[in-house]
């Protein structure tokens, strides 16, 4: 965590802030229990069991009532696998067709190699020095791609051509916002093992904002398996 609690540093220059919440445990079971016209007011022990409950039986809709507004900055290829999940998600995007794009990129520091099947890989780092020169390669080739972008425009190319060259280590900004149930399905699958190892960092990120302001909820998810309802 950064000094500012609402921002986490994820990978080498990129970040995931919460820019605001509006979510409890009392909204997911205020949300169950209106179906007998009946409300709480302060979370009890019974209200916990009642979260296990819906978490395990698939009652999904109690944990729509709530909501998470992060400001995102990510490589693209990150962003790529984050924005194909659709479902209680909205995304704005800073427009590369109407500003410049700053030369940010990401260089990988856990630079690894690839064993096995797909849908079965594992992956170890490589040895120091393929590192070394993945990683030049990587930042040479975005440094390349950045000046190109820079010449164009100052030729007086429109920058949504000109961004055509830009890389997919490049990083970009974008608001994202989620209920409750919508931010377990993406942890589910993007703060798993089996996703890549960069989105993984954004989903842990997420996932902490969830356990911090739905601790009854999270609890539930984690002895559910981690599959959201
Ligand atoms: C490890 C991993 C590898 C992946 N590899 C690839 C890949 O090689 N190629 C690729 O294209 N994608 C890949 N994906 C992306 C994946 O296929 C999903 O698009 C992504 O994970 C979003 O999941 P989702 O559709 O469940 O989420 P959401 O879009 O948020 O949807 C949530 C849920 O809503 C329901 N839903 C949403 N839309 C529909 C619909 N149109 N019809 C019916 N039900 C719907 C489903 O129950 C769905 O699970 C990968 C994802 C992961 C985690």
């Amino acid at each position: 965590m950064s000094d500012d609690p609402t921002t986490v540093p994820v990978l080498d220059g990129g970040f995931l802030a919460l820019d605001g919440a509006f979510a409890s445990d009392l909204a997911v079971v205020n949300a169950a229990r209106v179906s007998f016209n009946s409300t709480s007011s302060a979370m009890e022990e019974r209200d916990e069991g009642l979260i296990r409950y819906l978490m395990r039986d698939r009652h999904g809709s109690p944990f729509e009532h709530g909501y998470f507004r992060f400001l995102v900055k990510a490589p693209i290829f990150v962003v790529r696998e984050h924005h194909r999940h659709r479902a209680g998600h909205s995304y704005n995007e800073w427009s590369g067709r109407y500003s410049r794009i700053e030369a940010e990129f990401y260089v990988p520091d856990y630079v690894r190699t690839q064993v096995g099947k797909p849908g079965a890989y594992t992956f170890e780092s490589v040895a120091p020095d393929v590192r070394e020169s993945a990683r030049a390669e990587i930042a040479g080739q975005a440094e390349s791609a950045f000046a190109a972008y820079e010449r164009m425009l100052e030729q007086g190319v429109a920058k949504e051509v000109a961004r055509t060259v830009l890389p997919l280590s490049m990083f970009t900004k974008y608001f994202w916002s989620c209920n409750p149930r919508s931010l377990m399905h993406f942890c589910s699958l993007r703060n798993s093992e089996h996703a890549q190892f960069e989105i993984r960092q954004y989903a842990e990120a997420a996932e902490a904002f969830l356990a911090q302001l739905m601790p009854s909820t999270h609890a539930a998810f984690l002895a559910n398996g981690r599959s959201a309802p």
